[in-house]
């Protein structure tokens, strides 16, 4: 069976540790690698090999950085289909999915390869007679990046491409779920001509996480999973002195006004909460139809709901896989159990699927329940499984409340063809990102990611402006040259003369 290794100083390399996770294809639920699990000293190698090549990397001009990435830019669009080809065998997403899911994260690295641009500073002329200021941004040093199993590719290419480009080294620790990716990236970067140590990936668990959040030479950490690590991660990197973003879980709603185009609101629905098996952070697991919208609504629902293509990801026409493990299986099944005992109504039950010839694949059915009230575990809860819950609510003042009122603030969507609603649900939710008539409002590379509330911990979201600003610091210059002129030595706090 193949083993995936780290990758550190321009090598992979194996673990010492003698610890070993497996790697599935859950749509086939066999074992097909197996992967490293890091030690404190792998770890502590890799920070080495980072902060031994962060001196040479961050001096080099940032022009040349980014032709760096323009390399690996051209190299990422010739292998991505080999990209989606892993995800799908390690994730279980459809090939077409995975496709989309490389081509976001080929956008960031369009995005970075503008850093000369991005990393301008500012500049005041004659702040005070013969005092010039200016203020720069530089580099952070190591950088690591902690990231989840359902976006193994992309994940990372929030992070990577923006601190490399503004001149920071890099540790990658990826999902242990679906680890392939991650050497895909380090390999294709090397050649794309990134020096050795630049960037780094070491496989693990929770031990290598640590040794990282502990290790004094990490200067940031990015993080995206789920909100009780994300907590986790902010407060013991904080507490170590660290910068760090940690994104965490989700419960999106769309709200579907009376007004709304219903086929619209439908279709949208079916792909925002099925796709990729509803294991998306952007995925809507919630739709609170709002007046006489419901009935319409669940209807055209149940019918779609009942008519997906479910099959092995890479099959023709599949339009959702199974989920990642049976661990995750289990979980979501266990979960449209307690919403049944809770009350709520299964219009649609996809607990017991099998896939003709795939039967110990991880398939959960599409399911769909109605009547789900805000007390409810399967409303509170992120389930990250393809479980879609109708709420109803008589206006939508009451719809606003419902989703102000969610621990989680990931994304939101709006359906209605009033624009006076929904400029007002835009201005009065809670929520990081909202969809105006968008069911999945996941900004683009030039805008930055990120929820509010639990969905995310720190204050930068993620890529982006924002990114730029998270993996580098401002350093404020006044400058003057000797004139021959000098008064002697003030004692007076500074002020313009
Ligand atoms: P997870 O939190 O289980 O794992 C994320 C990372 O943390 C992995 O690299 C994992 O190895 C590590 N980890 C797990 N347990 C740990 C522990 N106890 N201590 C230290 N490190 C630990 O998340 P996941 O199941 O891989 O991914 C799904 C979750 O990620 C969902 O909650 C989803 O909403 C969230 N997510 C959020 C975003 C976002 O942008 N907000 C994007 C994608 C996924």
């Amino acid at each position: 069976m193949e083993t995936i290794t780290h990758f550190i100083g321009g090598n992979r390399v194996d673990t010492q540790s003698g610890r070993y996770a497996d790697v599935f294809n859950p749509a086939l639920g066999v074992a097909i690698a197996r992967v490293a699990l890091g030690s404190a000293d792998e770890v502590a190698a890799a920070v080495a090999s980072a902060k031994a090549a962060f001196p040479a990397w961050s001096n080099t001009p940032p022009l040349a950085r980014a032709r760096v990435l323009f390399n690996y830019l051209h190299l990422m669009r010739q292998h991505a289909d080999k990209f989606a080809e892993l995800l799908t065998r390690e994730h279980g997403k459809t090939f077409a999915d995975a496709q989309g899911e490389v081509a976001r994260g080929i956008e960031v690295v369009e995005f970075a390869v503008g850093i000369p641009q991005l990393l301008k500073g500012e500049f005041s002329d004659q702040i005070a007679r013969g005092i010039d200021a200016c203020s720069m941004r530089q580099p952070l040093g190591v950088i690591a990046g902690i990231t989840p199993f359902n976006f193994p590719a992309m994940v990372p290419m929030w992070m990577f491409p923006i601190a490399l480009a503004c001149g920071n080294t890099f540790i990658l620790k990826p999902s242990e779920r679906d680890p392939s990716p991650s050497l895909l990236h380090a390999e294709l970067l090397k050649q794309a001509g990134l020096p050795d140590g630049v960037f780094n990936v070491v496989q693990g668990d929770k031990l290598a996480v640590d040794a990282l959040l502990d290790h004094p030479d990490v200067q940031a950490i990015s993080f995206v999973g789920s909100t009780p690590i994300a907590e986790y991660i902010y407060s013991r990197g904080t507490a170590c002195g660290k910068r760090v973003q940690a994104l965490g879980g989700a419960k999106n709603h769309m709200v579907v006004m009376p007004d709304a185009d219903m086929e619209m609101a439908v279709d949208a629905l079916t792909g925002a909460a099925y796709g990729s098996a509803g294991e998306r952070c952007m995925a809507i697991s919630v739709a609170v139809a709002v007046g006489d919208a419901a009935d319409k609504l669940v209807a055209a629902l149940a019918q779609r709901t009942r008519a997906l293509k479910i099959n092995d990801g890479m099959a023709a026409g599949a339009e959702m896989g199974p989920v990642v493990s049976a661990a995750a299986k289990k979980r979501i099944e266990s979960l449209i159990g307690q919403g049944v005992e809770e009350g709520a109504t299964l219009v649609v039950d996809g607990r017991g699927y099998k896939v003709p010839g795939r039967e110990a694949g991880y398939f959960v059915g599409g399911t769909l329940f109605d009547h789900v009230t805000a007390d409810m575990t399967i409303y509170k809860e992120e389930i990250f499984g393809p479980v879609l819950c109708v709420l109803r609510a008589p206006d939508v003042a009451t719809a606003v409340e419902l989703v102000n009122k969610h621990e989680y603030g990931n994304g939101v969507a709006v359906f209605t063809r009033d624009g006076g609603v929904a400029r007002e649900f835009v201005r009065q939710i809670q929520v990081g990102m909202v969809g105006v008539n968008i069911p999945l409002p996941v900004p683009m590379a030039f805008h930055s990611f990120g929820g509010w509330k639990r969905s995310l911990f720190g204050d930068h979201h993620v890529y982006g402006p924002e990114g730029v600003r998270f993996y580098t610091r401002v350093k404020a210059v006044m400058q003057r040259w000797p004139d021959s002129q000098s008064s002697g030595a003030e004692f007076a706090f500074p002020q313009m003369k």
